[in-house]
C-alpha cells in the first residue's frame, strides 16, 4: 500500500477507525448484511451501498439502508443486531499495517486521535483488540457532537481537543463522507486505499446532515 502523504509540517493527526487503522470493513459488511437479511431484506446487501457509507454514524447508516430497500424496519433494532453480529467477528480484525505504522511514528512529536463513525464502546473494543488504544488518549465518535460524517464536526472537535488549530491537522481517511468532512472542516487528508477504492460517494453525497445525538448514535 502507498499512502501519499502531502509535504508539509502538521500539528496533529486525525485518523478514522475501519477501513483506515484496521482492516474491518469486510467484517462489518458481513454484520451489515447479516443484519439486514433479518430486517427483511430478500438478498444480498449491495457492497457499493454499503461502502458508499463508509464512517456515517451507524444507526444513520440503518435509517438509510431502510430508505435504500423500502423497508419497513427498526433502525435501533437493525443498530444493536449488527453490532452484536460485529463483536462475534472482532477475533478477525487486522491492523492495517502502514497506517498503523504511520500512527506510531507521528505520535511519538504530535498528538494523534480516533475519529470514528462506530459507536464508543465498540470503537474501544476494536482499540483494545489492536492493541492501538494506548496510542489514542483522544477518541471521539457520534456521542460527542452533534454532526456525524459527512459533517465536519468530529475532526474539528478532534483538532480542539487535541490542542492544535483545525487548518495544521492532517486526516486519514478510507470513505468518502469522511473525505467530505475533511474537506469541510478545511484539512488536508490522506486517502487510504480500501479494498473497495472505487466505490465513491454517489449515495453518500445525497446524506444530509442528521443529528447524531437524535439518531443515537
Ligand atoms: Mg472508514
Amino acid at each position: 500500500m502507498q499512502l501519499e502523504i502531502p509535504p508539509g509540517d502538521f500539528a496533529g493527526f486525525i485518523f478514522d477507525l475501519d477501513g483506515t487503522l484496521v482492516d474491518s470493513m469486510p467484517l462489518h459488511y458481513r454484520a451489515w448484511n447479516e443484519a439486514m437479511k433479518r430486517a427483511g431484506l430478500p438478498h444480498e446487501l449491495d457492497e457499493e451501498l454499503f461502502y458508499s457509507l463508509g464512517g456515517v454514524p451507524t444507526l444513520r447508516v440503518a435509517q438509510l439502508m431502510g430508505e435504500h430497500y423500502r423497508l419497513r424496519l427498526d433502525p435501533q433494532k437493525v443498530f444493536h443486531e449488527k453490532e452484536g453480529l460485529f463483536l462475534e467477528l472482532q477475533a478477525e480484525l487486522r491492523l492495517i499495517e502502514p497506517v498503523a505504522a504511520f500512527a506510531r511514528q507521528a505520535a511519538r512529536r504530535r498528538p494523534v486521535s480516533i475519529a470514528s463513525g462506530g459507536p464508543r464502546d465498540i470503537v474501544h473494543q476494536t482499540l483494545r483488540l489492536t492493541a492501538l488504544a494506548a496510542l489514542f488518549p483522544v477518541v471521539i465518535t457520534p456521542e460527542d457532537v452533534a454532526f456525524g460524517k459527512p459533517a465536519p464536526d468530529m475532526f474539528l472537535l478532534a483538532a480542539e481537543r487535541m490542542g492544535v488549530p483545525a487548518r495544521e491537522c492532517l486526516v486519514f481517511e478510507d470513505a468518502e463522507p469522511g473525505i467530505a468532512a475533511a474537506r469541510t472542516a478545511g484539512m488536508q487528508y490522506v486517502r487510504v486505499p480500501s479494498r473497495r477504492a472505487s466505490a465513491t460517494g454517489a449515495i453518500s453525497a445525497k446524506i444530509p446532515p442528521t443529528r447524531s445525538a437524535a439518531a443515537g448514535g
